[in-house]
C-alpha cells in the first residue's frame, strides 16, 4: 500500500514542499504539497521529476575504480576507502598539504549533513587549494557583504511581499525561483506586486522569462551593470534625493565614496552600459519616488567583468536611497538556523587572507577561485596540485576553459570524486564514491533558508529506505576524515574523541549540530524547558513546515561590524571605484559580439540532463541570436554556425530571437555531454556544447578573482559561408549604444 511522505525539494534554492506517494523503495508519484507553509502548492518540472532521478538506472550504487582502459569496475567500500586514504596521505607526505585540492559543487548547499562536515574535511586535509562553485557565481556577493556588513552571510534580500518597486538586474527568478532570494513560485509573488500597483523593471541583455512578465525591460550591455548602478546612485546625489543626515548616522565612509561617484554621470554611464541617459535618470527618479523599493542583482551581474563592484553598487543604491533594512526594501533575513555565528567562530569568514601560488588571486570565504585549478595542476613547483577530491561538482562543465581543466585532470597522480554519476569531470577520477539517493536521508535547508523572503523552517523525513550497502554523502565524508586522521568538527580534541569513541559506540550525527543551531537561533528555545521556542523535536512535528513570519525590517540583525555601521569605504571598493573612474574616458565599449549564459527551467546547472521527462521537446542547447545580427552575418534560423574565439571553435545551432539585445548572443550553461553516452544514456544522446569551452580561465574579475562567464567576446560565422558573409564581428561591427 502506498504511503504519503511530505518533504522539501532539495534540487534548488526555492525550498518547495513536495508530496510523495511511495511503495517500498518505489516512488509512485510526486506532487506539490498544497499545505507547505512557504511554497503553497507550487512545483516546477524538475521537482516533479525527482522520482525519475531517484530511479535513474545510470546512477552509481557502488564504488567504482577506473581501469587502465578508461572503463570503470565496481569495488567494495573497504577497498575504496583504503585506496583513497592511502593515495591522499601519500601525496601529502611527498609533496606537502597543498598538493591535494578540493572542489565542492552547488548541490552541497542543499545537503546539511555534508555542510556540517565541511569544516572537518577542510581541517583534516589542511590544504589552501579549496574551491567550489562559489567562484562561478557567488563570491562577489559574499565579499561585498563581508566588507559592507561584517559577515559574508549578511545578505539583504528583496522584501518582495511588501515592495512597490523592484529593480531586478541580471537575475531570472521566473526560471530560478530566486537566488539569494529564496522564493518558491516567484511568478505569483511578482504578479502580486503588480496587482497592488507596483512596478517591476528587469535589466538584462536578454528579454528573459522574468522580463516578459515585468512592466519594463531595459536591455543593457553585458558588463555594463556597474556603470548603470553607480549612475543611478549619482543621479540621486545630484538631485538631492539622499538624506545625508540619516546616511551619516548609518554608515562609515560616505565622504570617501561621494566624490568618486561624481564621474558616473548618466551620459558617461550610457556609453558603457548601452542604456540612454534619460532612461537612467528616469529610473533613478522612479526608484526614489516609490513608496517602497528594492534593487536586486544576481548571477548575470555576479559573473560579469566588474562583478564585485557591481554587487557593492547594488547595495549602495539600496543604502543611499534609504531602502536597506526598510519594509519593502532590501532586508536582512532572520533565519531559524543562523549560520553567521558558526562561520565567525570557526574563522571561516574572510577575504584575501591568503592567495594562490601561480596567479596571486585571493581566497573568499576560504575558497580560492576555481579558474586557478588548471594552472595550479600544470605549473611545477612547491604546492603544485597533484591529487584532487571533487564532491558533487562538475568543474569541467562549470568553470572557465573546461577543456584545459579536463586535460589537467588526466595528468594528476590521483583523483577521487564523491558523486552519483560518471560525468565530464568524474570520468577522470581513479575512484568514485557514490552516495545513496538524497531521498533516503532526512533533509533540512540550512544555507538557502538564510536568504528566504520569509522566515520559515521545515524538517523532512527520508522518503525511501536506503538500500543495503549504501552510504549517505555525509557518512562517506566522515569515514574519509577519520581515515585521514581527522574528524567531523575540525577541533582536534573533539575529533580525537569521536574517532576513538567509535569503538565504544559513540557516533557523530549532523542532526545534533543542527538541533544546537536551531535552539540557539533567533526562534530557538535556548534550552529552557519552559520555552515555546523551536527545537528539532518540535520542528519534526510540523510536517508542512513552520512559518515564522515576514522579513524583519531594521539593520541591527544584519550589520555585524563592531561599530554597528555599514562600511562603505573598504579599501578593495574604494580602490576599484577609483580605477573605474579613471578608466571611464579611456575604456571603450565592447565592439565585438558578446556571449552570455542562460538558465533553463528544466535544467539544473550541469546535471539532470539524464532525466527523460526533462529532455523531451526541441533541442534546448541553442545559440540565441538577434535577427538583425543573423541577417548581417548571413545566418538563418535553425542552421548551424561556427562560434569562435581565441580558445575554441565549434558548431552551434542558431535560434533567432528578438529577445536578444543587438550584438549579444546566448548559450545555456551546463551542456557539453559528448562522449558520455556510455555512462549517462539520455544526457549522452543530447550532448549540446559547453559554454565554458569559450570562457577564459585567465580573465577574472579584479577583487575576488571571479570567473567572467558573461560578456565573452566571440565571433560567429555561417558554416560553409562565403568570404562575404563570414564577417569577423570582433572587428567589423560597432554596436549601437542607443536602444
Ligand atoms: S523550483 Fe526548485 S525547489 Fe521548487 S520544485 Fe523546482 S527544483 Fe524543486
Amino acid at each position: 500500500m502506498a504511503q504519503t511522505v511530505f518533504r522539501t525539494c532539495s534540487l534548488c534554492e526555492a525550498m518547495c514542499g513536495l508530496r510523495f506517494e511511495v511503495e517500498g523503495d518505489q516512488i509512485v508519484s510526486v506532487r506539490p504539497d498544497e499545505d507547505d507553509v512557504f511554497s503553497r502548492g507550487y512545483i516546477c518540472p524538475k521537482g516533479a521529476a525527482i522520482g525519475e532521478l531517484h530511479h535513474d538506472p545510470d546512477r552509481l550504487r557502488t564504488p567504482m575504480r577506473r581501469t587502465a582502459a578508461g572503463t570503470f569496475e565496481p569495488i567494495s567500500w573497504e577497498t575504496a576507502f583504503a585506496v583513497v586514504a592511502e593515495r591522499l596521505r601519500e601525496t601529502q607526505r611527498r609533496y606537502g598539504r597543498n598538493s591535494v585540492a578540493i572542489y565542492i559543487g552547488n548541490p552541497v548547499a542543499h545537503n546539511y549533513g555534508a555542510l556540517t562536515l565541511r569544516a572537518g574535511l577542510f581541517a583534516t586535509v589542511g590544504t589552501r587549494n579549496c574551491t567550489s562553485a562559489n567562484s562561478q557565481d557567488t563570491s562577489p556577493r559574499f565579499a561585498a557583504s563581508y566588507y559592507l556588513y561584517g559577515s559574508s552571510f549578511s545578505i539583504p534580500v528583496p522584501d518582495i511581499e511588501r515592495t512597490d518597486y523592484l529593480l531586478c538586474l541580471g537575475a531570472n527568478p521566473r526560471v530560478s525561483n530566486g537566488s539569494f532570494m529564496t522564493a518558491p513560485n516567484v511568478r505569483e509573488r511578482f504578479r502580486a506586486i503588480r496587482q497592488r500597483g507596483g512596478k517591476i523593471v528587469v535589466v538584462d541583455p536578454r528579454r528573459t522569462e522574468t522580463a516578459r512578465e515585468a512592466d519594463e525591460h531595459v536591455a543593457i550591455l553585458p558588463g555594463g551593470d556597474v556603470y548603470f548602478l553607480l549612475a543611478l546612485v549619482n543621479c540621486l546625489v545630484v538631485a538631492n534625493r539622499v538624506d545625508e543626515v540619516r546616511l551619516r548616522r548609518q554608515v562609515r565612509g560616505w565622504d570617501a565614496v561621494r566624490p568618486l561617484l561624481a564621474a558616473f554621470t548618466a551620459e558617461e554611464a550610457a556609453r558603457h552600459c548601452g542604456i540612454p541617459a534619460e532612461t537612467i535618470r528616469r529610473l533613478a527618479g522612479e526608484f526614489a519616488d516609490a513608496r517602497t523599493a528594492t534593487a536586486y542583482s544576481r548571477v548575470g551581474v555576479c559573473n560579469s567583468v566588474h562583478s564585485t563592484l557591481a554587487t557593492y553598487a547594488t547595495d549602495l543604491l539600496n543604502i543611499v536611497s534609504g531602502r536597506l533594512g526598510a519594509e519593502g526594501g532590501a532586508v536582512f533575513p532572520t533565519p531559524a538556523f543562523d549560520v553567521t555565528p558558526i562561520v565567525r567562530l570557526t574563522r571561516a569568514d574572510g577575504h584575501a587572507r591568503f592567495r594562490t601560488r601561480v596567479r596571486n588571486l585571493p581566497e573568499t570565504l576560504g575558497d580560492v577561485p576555481a579558474a586557478t585549478l588548471a594552472e595550479e595542476m600544470e605549473t611545477p613547483g612547491d604546492g603544485q596540485i597533484r591529487a584532487f577530491l571533487t564532491f558533487a561538482g562538475n568543474p569541467v562543465l562549470s568553470t572557465p576553459n573546461g577543456r584545459r581543466l579536463a586535460a589537467a585532470l588526466e595528468r594528476l597522480d590521483f583523483m577521487v570524486s564523491i558523486d552519483p554519476y560518471i560525468n565530464e569531470t568524474t570520468r577522470h577520477a581513479h575512484i568514485i564514491l557514490p552516495p545513496a539517493s538524497s531521498l533516503a536521508d532526512d533533509h533540512l535547508e540550512v544555507i538557502v533558508s538564510q536568504f528566504a523572503v520569509r522566515s520559515v523552517a521545515r524538517w523532512s523525513p527520508p522518503v525511501v529506505p536506503r538500500r543495503s550497502g549504501e552510504l549517505s554523502d555525509w557518512e562517506i565524508l566522515l569515514e574519509l576524515t577519520y581515515r585521514l586522521g581527522g574528524g567531523p568538527t575540525g577541533f582536534r580534541p573533539l575529533d580525537w574523541f569521536y574517532r576513538h569513541g567509535r569503538r565504544f559506540g559513540i557516533r557523530w550525527r549532523p542532526d545534533r549540530s543542527m538541533n544546537f543551531l536551531l535552539r540557539l537561533g533567533p526562534f530557538g528555545d535556548r534550552y529552557r524547558p519552559w520555552s515555546k521556542g523551536l527545537n528539532l523535536k518540535r520542528l519534526k512535528q510540523a510536517e508542512h513546515g513552520i512559518d515564522l513570519g515576514p522579513l524583519k525590517p531594521g539593520l541591527e540583525h544584519g550589520v555585524r561590524h563592531k561599530d554597528r555601521k555599514l562600511h562603505l569605504d573598504a579599501p578593495p571598493f574604494i580602490e576599484a571605484l577609483g580605477r573605474l573612474r579613471i578608466s571611464l574616458t579611456e575604456a571603450k565599449p565592447a565592439d565585438s559580439l558578446l556571449l552570455i549564459g542562460r538558465r533553463e527551467l528544466r535544467s539544473n546547472n550541469s546535471w539532470m540532463h539524464n532525466v527523460a521527462s526533462l529532455m523531451t521537446g526541441k533541442d534546448r542547447c541553442v545559440l540565441l541570436v538577434n535577427p538583425e545580427d543573423a541577417q548581417r552575418l548571413g545566418i538563418r534560423d535553425g542552421e548551424t554556425a561556427s562560434l569562435e574565439n581565441h580558445l575554441h571553435a565549434a558548431s552551434v545551432r542558431v535560434e533567432l530571437s528578438d529577445a536578444m539585445r543587438l550584438g549579444v548572443v546566448s548559450l545555456p550553461h551546463g551542456w557539453g555531454h559528448a562522449g558520455l553516452a556510455e555512462w549517462q544514456k539520455i544526457a549522452g544522446a543530447h550532448p549540446g556544447v559547453s559554454i565554458n569551452d569559450w570562457t577564459d580561465d585567465q580573465r577574472v574579475e579584479e577583487i575576488v578573482g571571479q570567473s567572467i562567464l558573461n560578456g565573452v567576446p566571440v565571433r560567429l560565422r555561417p558554416e560553409n559561408g562565403t568570404a562575404e558573409n563570414s564577417m569577423d564581428t570582433s572587428c567589423g561591427q560597432k554596436l549601437s549604444l542607443e536602444t
